[in-house]
């Protein structure tokens, strides 16, 4: 296409609420031919809602639901936003002392609770426990893999060294993933699931939007989102990646082509090439079918 065509092509886009960084990278979109998608917050609302809480060791569930609160009030992850609302309907949430997270993993803070002394709180996924030195007992992880297996995203709470409870949370697919997904299908690139959440939920949003149970890729740390753009790129794939987080910032940098959902975080839309208003799959084919009929390949 000439410079012309494109400058008219990111114009378009514009109107439709799509931020194309330069016209150059219009060209990029040509020889893509999968499309990793993000699940929290790119495929599904990213609202989660706490369904359950399940204390361990003599505590209450009520103590759970609070201090789990108290450290996940320093967090802005869609699990801890879902988290501080289910404490602060249930009762007073204990004040946050120091503050530390570490993304894709937990937070850890210092709180007390009911006018007692300053707990150590860590919340978060087993290897994150296992970081801070906390290894909960065989049947504990059995029930934290039973709320899994019942398709719940499930966090641990640990108090002082020891687990305390695990909070378990659900969220929705979007209305628009599973017809937006099919449209991308139809321009001919693969939709692959790429997520930091546990196999159990993955697997149910892939099916409930037609993503192929073998393109699924759960249990995913930050730092191996990257990785899996560059084993798809390694294998001769030309990869466009879609997200939402701080922690998708990375493989949106090193997919050819990265696209940001404008719902999400400055990070996210700092290295993507194309950033999305919306919070809708939709947006994403529109930009697609865009830059193919300013490069020509489709009418
Ligand atoms: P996704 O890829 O779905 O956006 P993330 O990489 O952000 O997920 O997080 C992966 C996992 O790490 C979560 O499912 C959760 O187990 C854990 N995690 C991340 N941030 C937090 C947090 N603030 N509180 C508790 N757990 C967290
Ligand atoms: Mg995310």
């Amino acid at each position: 296409a000439t410079p012309t065509a494109l400058l008219a092509g990111t114009g378009r886009a514009s109107q439709l609420g799509i931020l194309i960084k330069g016209p150059q990278i219009l060209e990029d979109t040509r020889h893509v031919d999968t499309i990793l998608l993000d699940k929290t917050g790119t495929v599904t609302t990213g609202r989660l809602a706490v369904d359950t809480v399940t204390a361990l060791n003599g505590r209450t569930s009520a103590e759970v639901l609070a201090l789990a609160g108290a450290v996940e009030a320093g967090s802005e992850h869609p699990i801890a936003k879902a988290v501080v609302e289910a404490a602060r309907a249930a009762g007073p949430v204990p004040v946050l002392a120091d503050f530390h997270s570490a993304a894709g993993g937990g937070v850890r803070g210092t709180a007390a609770y009911d006018g007692g002394a300053l707990l150590t709180l860590v919340a978060g996924r087993t290897g994150w426990l296992e970081e801070n030195g906390i290894a909960p007992s065989t049947a504990e992880q059995a029930a934290f893999k039973g709320q899994q297996d019942g398709g719940a995203t499930a966090i641990w709470l640990a108090v002082d060294g020891e687990a305390a409870g695990i909070v378990s949370l659900r969220d929705t697919v979007k209305d628009s993933s599973a017809d937006a997904i099919s449209r991308l299908k139809e321009l001919g690139l693969r939709p692959v699931l790429l997520t930091g959440d546990n196999a159990a939920v993955a697997d149910r949003v892939a099916a409930a939007v037609g993503i192929a149970a073998e393109d699924v890729h759960a249990d995913v740390l930050p730092a191996d989102k990257v990785a899996a753009v560059r084993q798809l790129q390694a294998a001769g794939r030309t990869v466009a990646m879609v997200g939402d987080g701080v922690n998708d910032a990375a493989a949106l940098a090193q997919a050819d082509l990265g696209i940001a959902m404008g719902s999400g975080t400055d990070v996210a839309i700092e290295a993507a090439d194309i950033t999305v208003m919306g919070s809708d799959l939709h947006q994403v084919v529109q930009a697609i079918e865009l830059s193919r009929r300013t490069l020509g390949t489709i009418k």
